[in-house]
């Protein structure tokens, strides 16, 4: 079985607008997926279905064995902890530094305190950030935000990551930098990765999974990467 699994999802919001219409798809463990299409197409429908911060009104939505949208409110901590979320706007604590901001992740899902120190520390090595422990996040780029809030998202090493539009605040080096550490992280960890983009230079260079939604429909499911070029 995939890790992931979509089965004929449909979701309806309250006030009438269909996002997602039966939409199915299947992602595997150690994938990485890229999510595109235009605006309004159901892109952070899909990511918000996947974290429960919404319930499909049609079909279901499996990962790692979880029924994701019939999961009690009280349990969703358990899925919580299978995923890590990285947004646009990175979310990072200002009054925190590098090293309390991915501490603080791990504070909150009540962590051993002997365990934090060595997973903060190297969590932030695999972002290349163990220089900039005690760094407050307005003194560090925009790229370096990023890389403080990815290292947050994996410190308690998280099956799937999911990124939302991880690039969108950056210029394209940087973006491409970003990209780039998602992929170690996905080769090094065998962590799923999962990454909404508008990104089309990054999208092709890449060459993974490519999932590409329009209007609420799953229009391509490209396994192999192939260019993209009409949809974005
Ligand atoms: P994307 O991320 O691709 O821009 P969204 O998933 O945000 O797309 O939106 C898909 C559609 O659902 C849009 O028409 C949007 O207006 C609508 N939508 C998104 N969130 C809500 C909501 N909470 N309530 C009502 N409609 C929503």
């Amino acid at each position: 079985m995939s890790l992931i699994e979509f089965k004929n999802v449909t979701k309806q919001y309250k006030n009438g607008v269909t996002a997602l219409y039966e939409l199915s798809l299947s992602i595997e463990k150690g994938d990485f997926v890229f999510i595109i299409g235009g605006s309004g197409c159901g892109k952070s429908t899909l990511i918000k279905l996947l974290y429960r911060e919404e319930k499909p009104s049609k079909g279901s939505i499996i990962l790692g064995g979880i029924n994701v949208g019939k999961l009690r409110n009280r349990s969703v901590y358990k899925l919580r902890r299978k995923l890590g979320i990285v947004f646009q706007d990175y979310r990072l604590l200002p009054k925190l530094t590098v090293y309390e901001n991915v501490a603080f992740a791990l504070e909150a899902i009540g962590e051993k305190k002997k365990n934090i120190r060595p997973k903060v520390l190297k969590s932030l090595e695999l972002v290349g950030l163990k220089g900039k422990v005690r760094e407050y996040p307005d003194n560090l780029s925009g790229g370096e935000q990023q890389r403080v809030a990815i290292a947050r998202a994996i410190v308690n090493e998280p099956k799937v990551l999911i990124c939302d539009e991880p690039t969108g605040n950056l210029d394209p080096l940087m973006s491409m930098e970003i990209v780039e550490l998602l992929s170690s992280i996905n080769q090094k960890e065998g962590t799923t990765v999962l990454m909404v983009t508008h990104d089309k230079e990054i999208v092709n260079k890449m060459k993974k999974h490519v999932i590409a939604l329009k209007d609420g429909h799953l229009f391509k499911d490209y396994k192999k990467g192939e260019y993209v070029n009409e949809i974005l």
